[in-house]
């Protein structure tokens, strides 16, 4: 079934993440929710859609899907994902093996596996694996606020709103307290210092400190996060569990990040390596006995398809859902509830873009 068509869309909307009046905040990088949108169309006239990374970086993402990419995708078997998928990753990999090509092919490869649910008319997460979980636990992934009343408003706020789960993105301990006193004990806390320290020891004091407060994962304990070494003395130390892996661009390097024993959970990211990837890192994980719980902060067809993974994996773990409100969501009927997200059942990704907000 030959490829005809490979667009590119981006999704804007503003958001809101019930920072207060005061707060100096951690996401003045983020200008809005940003969403590259990637359109494959097929001699049959069937099209799937993909995402590519993201936030403030689409228009790099597309430029590189544009020109280098979808033309060389015209005529392709679009049946063969992981065929095509390593042509394109080897015909383009001088411009580099982690960044915008390789979101670009990312893209590519959730909407030919949109496509090729669709054309077995079978929901993805049937092609994926048999779990066939209706529903999936969903965890709040706050943003940063860098101010304790901020992080407690809002950690009340997911727990009323029936997350199990909660993620914050502070680094300050008067923050991590505040959440700590605001939600029910039994709640997990997961931190997320997207490599804030410099030094194994300075996160290793960090986990201690945190280490009583039913804390379910650091995760990014430390700069650079291709040091698997550092890493892995942080969890030896820590006592605490370890999460990475949303920064590496191949399933061979999260493979190399397990086998350095660096992690309890690994945490792949669609958009970066495709819905192939996470399969390949889903297996290799297997191996290592290490939990996979995707990095998914996202809002279009890579949340969708993180939804599908989960939903067919053999052991339960939640989704990452941004705790942000949109003004213009690409999938308005996409909505967690009592801290569940419903899993489509209809062909491919199943659920319908608001092709609307789409430029
Ligand atoms: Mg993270």
């Amino acid at each position: 079934m030959k490829i005809t068509k490979v667009e590119s869309r981006i999704h804007r909307s503003s958001f809101t993440y019930g920072a207060g009046a005061s707060g100096v905040g951690g996401n003045l990088h983020l200008r809005g929710m940003d969403t590259l949108l990637v359109r494959i169309e097929t001699e049959d006239g069937l099209h799937g859609w993909g995402e590519g990374f993201g936030f403030n970086l689409v228009d790099t993402t597309q430029d590189a899907l544009d020109r280098l990419l979808a033309p060389a995708c015209i005529g392709q078997d679009a049946t063969g994902i992981a065929g095509l998928c390593r042509m394109l990753a080897r015909r383009f990999h001088n411009f580099g093996r982690n960044g915008a090509v390789t979101f670009g092919i990312s893209g590519i490869d959730i909407a030919l596996w949109d496509l090729a649910g669709k054309r077995a008319g079978k929901p993805l997460h049937a092609m994926l694996g048999k779990a066939a979980r209706r529903r999936v636990p969903a965890y709040a992934s706050l943003l940063r606020y860098g101010v304790p009343d901020d992080v407690a408003r809002n950690t009340t706020a997911a727990v009323q709103l029936g997350y199990r789960h909660i993620k914050l993105h502070e680094v300050n301990l008067d923050c991590i307290r505040a959440a700590r006193a605001a939600a029910p004990m039994e709640i997990p806390l997961m931190l997320d210092i997207n490599c804030a320290w410099d030094t194994a020891e300075q996160a290793v004091e960090f986990c201690r400190a945190v280490a009583g407060m039913n804390v379910r994962w650091v995760e990014e304990p430390v700069w650079p996060p291709e040091d698997f070494a550092a890493i892995a003395a942080v969890r030896a130390a820590g006592g605490v569990g370890i999460a990475a892996g949303e920064c590496l661009g191949e399933p061979a390097s999260l493979g190399a990040m397990m086998a350095a024993g660096a992690v309890d959970v690994v945490q792949p990211s669609v958009t970066k390596i495709g819905i192939s990837g996470v399969l390949a890192v889903q297996a290799l994980a297997a191996r290592y006995g290490v939990a996979v719980v995707p990095h998914c902060p996202y809002f279009g067809p890579g949340l969708l398809a993180s939804l599908h993974l989960l939903a067919a994996a053999p052991v339960e773990e939640p989704l990452e859902v941004y705790f942000a409100d949109l003004a213009a969501p690409p999938y308005p009927a996409l909505i967690p509830r009592r801290g569940y997200v419903a899993v489509p059942q209809g062909p491919g990704l199943g659920m319908a873009l608001d092709e609307v907000a789409l430029v």
